[in-house]
């Protein structure tokens, strides 16, 4: 199998240290693959993405040294395959619209019950108020979610392939793990094309990534992807969920984190070298 793998980073801030680690790593595996390193802007979330922030990525890859094939995907311009999927799993009757907002979920999730967990990968597990809303009776402001009762129903449980170092091994998908600690995710989000999870999914398939390489900060959500591509008969890749970089304090970066900004360090006199000893990421033999 050749090896494909993507870098999707979303232009919502400027890329930071742990941004680097992921971006080289996954070309570093992808060099001693003999395989493919694509870049994906993550942009489903326009309220949030800016253009400056995408140029800030470009120019900051270009000077790490890593390199990727033109013309770069994007999900600003893929709305109408997320909506053909969307459609798929509605005429296979998974879908409803939901116009709940976080307070009545909140509400009607009620106290927690002993043992059963609250949230999962997709936040609050969903109690379910609207599932019996139909497709027909969806609006601009409701979302919708993806039935999981009836999705494991539908499919046969498929399992996964995680070689990194954390989780390393075979996971398999149960339907009652994914009820009790998922439930109904969003698939479309209000004034969105599609939810991450949705369009991640779908992307991953259209660019053919063999092997996933990201943060061990989605290894739980990959459930919720595999479970995706399971129902709409795309293949599974193999996952490679790797560690954090962190902060002195142990605390992982976020985008925020502007101190931590690969622009600062470079404006500091950084070299690409001294950004790889940062993350400890030893250079790629090529
Ligand atoms: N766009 C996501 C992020 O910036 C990455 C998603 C992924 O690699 O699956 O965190």
């Amino acid at each position: 199998m050749t090896f494909r793998t993507r870098f999707a980073p979303s232009p919502t801030g400027p890329l930071h240290l742990g941004h680097a680690y992921s971006a080289l790593l996954a070309y570093d595996m992808a060099k001693a693959a003999g395989g493919e390193f694509l870049l994906r802007i993550e942009d489903i979330d326009q309220s949030r993405s800016r253009d400056a922030w995408e140029r800030q990525i470009y120019e900051d890859l270009r000077w790490l040294g890593v390199t990727w094939p033109d013309p770069v995907m994007r999900q600003s311009d893929r709305h109408s395959h997320y909506a053909k999927v969307v459609s798929k799993l509605s005429a296979m009757g998974l879908t409803y619209a939901c116009n709940c907002k976080r307070a009545d979920i909140d509400a009607a999730a009620g106290a927690p019950q002993e043992g059963m967990p609250q949230f999962g990968p997709d936040g609050r597990i969903y109690p379910g108020t609207c599932r019996h809303r139909p497709m027909s009776d969806a609006g601009p402001n409701d979302v919708i979610r993806l039935n999981i009762k009836k999705a494991v129903d539908v499919v046969d449980l498929s399992t996964f392939n995680e070689t990194g170092q954390r989780y390393s091994g075979i996971h398999a998908l149960k339907a009652d793990d994914l009820i009790e600690t998922i439930g109904d995710v969003v698939l479309v989000r209000r004034n969105m094309a599609g939810s991450y999870h949705l369009s991640v999914v779908i992307d991953d398939a259209d660019q053919g990534i063999t092997h996933v390489v990201r943060g061990e900060d989605l290894f739980e959500a990959t459930r919720i992807h595999v479970l995706l591509q399971t129902l709409l008969g795309f293949p599974v890749p193999i996952y490679h969920h790797h560690r954090l970089v962190r902060d002195a304090a142990g605390k992982r970066l976020a985008k925020r984190d502007d101190a931590r900004a690969i622009s600062k360090y470079r404006g500091d006199g950084a070299s690409p070298a001294d950004i790889r000893k940062m993350v400890r990421l030893h250079m790629a033999r090529t």
